[in-house]
């Protein structure tokens, strides 16, 4: 057994009084890839946006990489972690959206160089070198000089991929990367995908595609209205769910 790299307990969040997710356990294992299904709504975006310190969340403990997420003060309620705290957090863990968020006034090789230059200080020089070396890494060495408009929806999550990659991350979220493409651009990202995967990088992939699930993920799991109903190998959960929301969910996708 590898070691476990993300750990969730016990996590709730509202927004106002709608409590979107009621009482989370989640475990992710280094290196291994776990994807999280669901119908929309279930709250699969909202937990992402809690490990990667974009919402904070009222009740539980986010442990990443052996420390803990947001402290607890003597009352026991969430302390919310100071902007310094929360940079240092979301820059070991990279994400990718269904909207690429592109800076659109920038090029392929400007997006992906913004991040180390800004947020770590790196040399112009050094930055450049290590967003080519990127760039080629998700096939897009030659449209680096591109801009976001100049690229198709494909190569524009590509580039958000190397961008993020860029922050060289400890772990990478992607919620519904390929959901926003035309279907015939969706394989040139899983590839990209795929390949990270057997690079060995802990990933958490909210999708629909459950092809890429069957093959690629070491572990499902399956969301239904702001709680894991049921999780497991992807043959298992996949092939012969347990529950009947899951047996549901997956005879209408
Ligand atoms: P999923 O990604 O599974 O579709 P989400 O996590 O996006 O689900 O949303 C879960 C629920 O939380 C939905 O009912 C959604 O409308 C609500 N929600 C998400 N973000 C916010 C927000 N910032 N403010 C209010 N409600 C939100
Ligand atoms: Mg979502």
């Amino acid at each position: 057994m590898t070691e476990t790299f993300i750990d969730l307990r016990g996590i709730r969040k509202s927004f106002g009084r709608v409590e979107v997710l009621k009482g989370v356990d989640y475990t992710v294992r280094q290196g291994s890839v776990s994807c999280l299904i669901g119908p929309s709504g279930s709250g699969k975006s909202t937990l992402l946006r809690c490990i990667n310190s974009l919402e904070q969340p009222e009740e539980g403990e986010i442990w990443v990489d052996g420390a803990l997420i947001g402290k607890r003060t003597e009352k026991d309620d969430y302390r919310a972690l100071d902007e310094r705290e929360i940079a240092g957090q979301r820059a070991s863990i990279g994400m990718v959206f269904q909207q690429f968020n592109l800076f659109p006034h920038m090029t392929a090789l400007e997006n992906v160089m913004v991040g180390p230059q800004w947020v770590k200080g790196e040399d112009r020089t050094r930055a450049k070198r290590r967003a080519l070396e990127l760039l080629e890494r998700v096939s897009l060495g030659e449209r680096a000089h591109h801009y976001p408009a100049e690229l198709s929806g494909g190569q524009q999550q590509r580039v958000a991929i190397a961008r993020a990659l860029s922050m060289q991350p400890k772990a990478m979220l992607f919620d519904e990367p390929t959901s926003a493409l035309d279907p015939e651009l969706v394989g040139e990202v899983l590839t990209v995908m795929k390949d990270l995967a057997n690079g060995g990088m802990t990933m958490i992939v909210v999708t629909h595609e459950m092809s890429f699930a069957r093959e690629v993920a070491d572990h499902v799991a399956f969301m239904d209205a702001g709680v894991i109903v049921e999780e497991g190998h992807p043959r298992t959960v996949l092939s012969s769910p347990r529950s009947e929301r899951a047996r549901d969910f997956l005879s209408r996708v």
